[in-house]
């Protein structure tokens, strides 16, 4: 049970759980270049004292250096973005997507805007098409390690709402399907595969804890939009799973939403 006063979170395995006592800021959704790559689309926080949070299972938890200023941490096992923690401040960026419902927050800013994904539109309408169309999709972990390329462009990118995607990314996803043959392999150092309970595989990089990429039971394979590096020429087509949704945020942009009955479980 949480209150307004307590909250617990976890990444989708469980490997990693924390709790939070006293009131949480407000929810930011940040749209820089090291989010998006992490998260797999943009990432989107509360932030907390560290005198009032604490971690109560960190079997999995791993940090990730990713600037001289923060570290981020992650679940090595099922990949999940979880914080943000700079070093001179005592305080810790929780993802929203980790917290248990109800949470008792609100989304209020966008930051970061100027760095959004081409296909993004941070809540409003979508444009009517990409502003470029790149025949060749570079796309990395933030750190490296994992890195691929395909033929471009992105074509419809389809967010999804459901829990699983939530813990993941730590606010929602955004993805695009692809022919995985299609794939060119530069780089797979850092690549781990974790079984989600539905019997897909999401790839991920368990040095820097980037989501790239999922593989339904199925075999269908679509790639998380914010791995792109540079324009992708997707465009936001529709939203899944909303009923699952965060209780912190709406979606607001008049895409067609799917509540889920007719997509597969991600
Ligand atoms: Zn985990
Ligand atoms: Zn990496
Ligand atoms: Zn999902």
């Amino acid at each position: 049970m949480t209150d307004s006063d307590h909250h617990h979170g976890s990444c989708l395995c469980g490997g990693v759980q924390f709790e939070t006592t006293g009131p949480l800021r407000d929810v930011w959704a940040c749209h820089c270049g090291q989010c998006r790559k992490t998260s797999g689309h943009h990432w989107a926080a509360t932030s907390v004292p560290l005198d009032r949070f604490s971690i109560t299972a960190g079997e999995t938890l791993s940090w990730y250096d990713s600037s001289p200023a923060a570290r981020r941490g992650f679940c090595s096992r099922c990949g999940a973005s979880l914080f943000w923690e700079p070093r001179d401040e005592d305080r810790v960026a929780i993802a929203a997507g980790a917290l248990d419902r109800p949470t008792g927050l609100r989304l209020t800013r966008d930051i970061f805007i100027e760095d959004a994904g081409d296909y993004c539109s941070c809540g409003a309408p979508p444009p009517a098409a990409p502003a470029e169309r790149p025949t060749r999709l570079d796309c990395s972990c933030l750190c490296g390690a994992v890195a691929f390329s395909l033929p471009g462009p992105a074509g419809d990118i389809i967010t999804c709402h459901c829990s699983q995607c939530r813990k993941l990314s730590g606010h929602y996803s955004a993805s695009f399907d692809a022919d995985e043959t299609t794939l060119s392999w530069h780089r797979r150092e850092g690549l781990a595969e974790y079984r989600t309970p539905g019997g897909g595989q999401r790839g991920f990089c368990d040095r820097c804890g980037s989501s790239l990429w999922f593989r339904s039971a199925a075999g269908e394979f679509s790639i998380e939009a914010g791995s792109v590096t540079g324009p992708t020429g997707g465009r936001l087509a529709e939203h899944i799973f909303v009923a699952d949704k965060g209780d912190y945020y709406e979606v607001t942009d008049s895409l067609p939403l799917a509540g889920g009955r007719d997509s597969a479980p991600r």
